[in-house]
């Protein structure tokens, strides 16, 4: 078959990922078009894209989530195809359906996947189905009350209310016993109403010594390629903060357990393009439970290029652009430790608030196995009205004590004026005891950051 290109691709979000998929086109060829609000027009992804088309002001709701906004700029510039980074439009199943009817490709599974996998309990079905193990809870939404009830005195508490469509660690919450259930239930109900428009929810037992290990997969529709796990248990209010791989705790068989799982998985519906596949690891049982798949390239993807060898951006556009996979899974090993530290414009000390604003000055770090995937500089000012991600940092290192000490020795030498970031933060946590130890569960940070 002859290898096909597509020729020019919109790119449909900033910051960091928006400057990764313009180097990913610019390494193959393929002309990128930075889709940019008011706000972002002296960003690095804008001055290094081959084009740039402003698509709305400030207000991510009137640009970088208005599907019409980002239709008309992928046909006013004949684009073959969207590539929509993560967050943003990325999961959103209607803006897919117009990508499709208008002709224009996604890059991404159809809009029917990511339709059954963005609600989370249609998800859990699925994964029932395709004989992948998922955490005990209810079988389906809970409607009301009595249902509720009903479901508890089978799982037991402490128990997790969850709403289907949420996402980025917002819409979950914990109930301790059966006399906040109520309460807890109707709350949780109006809040997933108000931030996803659906307030469907659904309980799980509430898992309480866990890791969050997940699967890097990627499909050209027939077949399914993995890339081993990403341990992504560092984290706060739910939300990753350190990522690495390979996990410190799995064993050759679990690992081979979880990456069968999750290839049954994409088998099941047929996947294309990359996916994540997120699991709980009970610490004590040493079981896996599925708990999502995230449809769309991750945030922490860099952590499995660097332990793989692999461009997961380049891999993704060469898919979309119809192309089977280039390589089977054996061709495909794991060398090495990969650590990723999410560096954020916010304060630690002031209950992470953030802190946007102009950085005077920035020095990158660098050096053998130190990886920056950032769109910030010296004389940026970052906008208030997003995320406060400012920049990934991802090292390599032969084994997990190397690559810790590379991380510390990285995050010591970037220096940041002007603004306050978790980069010493970042600092504090993996030179701990725990960290080193690779041994600890989800609440670890919280632990930590209520013992400085
Ligand atoms: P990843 O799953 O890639 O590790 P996150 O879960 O933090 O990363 O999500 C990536 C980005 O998408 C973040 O900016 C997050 O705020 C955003 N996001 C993901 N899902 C949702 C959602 N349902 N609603 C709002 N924002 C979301
Ligand atoms: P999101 O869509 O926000 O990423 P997830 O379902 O992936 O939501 O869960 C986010 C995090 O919440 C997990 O990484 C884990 O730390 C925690 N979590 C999810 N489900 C459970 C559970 N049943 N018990 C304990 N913690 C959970
Ligand atoms: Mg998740």
């Amino acid at each position: 078959m002859t290898h096909k290109q597509l020729s020019s691709v919109l790119i449909a979000n900033r910051g960091e990922i928006a400057l990764r998929i313009v180097r990913a086109c610019q390494e193959l060829g393929v002309t990128s078009v930075v889709a940019y609000s008011e706000a972002d027009r002296d960003t690095l992804a804008v001055k290094l894209a081959d084009k740039a088309v402003c698509i709305g002001p400030a207000s991510s709701a009137k640009s970088y989530q208005d599907p019409r906004a980002i239709i008309s700029a992928a046909l006013a510039y004949k684009v073959d195809a969207i590539h929509p980074g993560y967050g943003f439009l990325s999961e959103k199943p209607d803006f897919v359906e117009m990508c499709e009817a208008e002709g224009v490709g996604f890059v991404g599974p159809a809009a029917s996947i990511i339709r059954s996998m963005g609600d989370k309990i249609e998800a859990k079905k699925i994964a029932r189905r395709a004989g992948v193990p998922v955490v005990p809870g209810s079988d389906g939404a809970i409607d009301d009350y009595d249902q509720a009830v009903a479901v508890a005195r089978d799982v037991g508490y402490p128990l997790l209310i969850k709403a289907s469509a949420g996402g980025g660690g917002r819409g979950m919450r914990v109930v301790e016993s059966a006399e906040t259930l109520e309460s807890d239930l109707a709350q949780i109900m109006s809040e997933a109403e108000t931030a996803f428009g659906d307030r469907s929810v659904y309980l799980e037992r509430y898992l309480t010594d866990i890791r969050h290990i997940e699967i890097q997969v990627m499909s050209d529709g027939d077949s399914t390629v993995h890339f081993g796990e990403r341990d992504c248990t560092a984290q706060r209010r739910n939300q990753k903060l350190v990522e690495e791989a390979p996990s410190p705790v799995l064993d050759p068989q679990l690992r081979e357990q979880l990456a069968a799982a999750s290839v049954a998985l994409c088998r099941e519906v047929a996947y294309r393009n990359a996916g994540t596949v997120e699991f709980v690891f009970d610490n004590i049982e040493r079981q896996f439970y599925f708990i999502e798949m995230n449809t769309r390239i991750q945030v922490e993807h860099p952590v499995s290029e660097m332990v793989s060898g692999i461009d997961l951006i380049k891999l993704q556009l060469e898919i979309a652009a119809g192309n089977p996979l280039p390589f089977a899974q054996e061709d495909i090993s794991i060398r090495g430790h990969a650590i990723e530290c999410r560096i954020n414009a916010e304060d630690p000390a002031e209950g992470f608030r953030p802190s946007p604003g102009r950085i005077e000055t920035f020095r990158a770090p660098g050096g053998f196995g130190v990886r920056l995937d950032s769109h910030v500089e010296s004389g940026y000012t970052i906008p208030p009205f997003y995320d406060s991600m400012i920049g990934k940092l991802i090292v390599w290192g032969n084994d997990r004590d190397e690559a810790i000490s590379r991380a510390l020795r990285a995050l010591n030498e970037m220096h940041v004026e002007g603004i306050t970031t978790t980069a010493a933060l970042h600092a504090a946590i993996l030179d701990s005891e725990v960290f080193r130890s690779g041994r600890f569960n989800t609440a670890f940070v919280a632990d930590f950051l209520s013992s400085e």
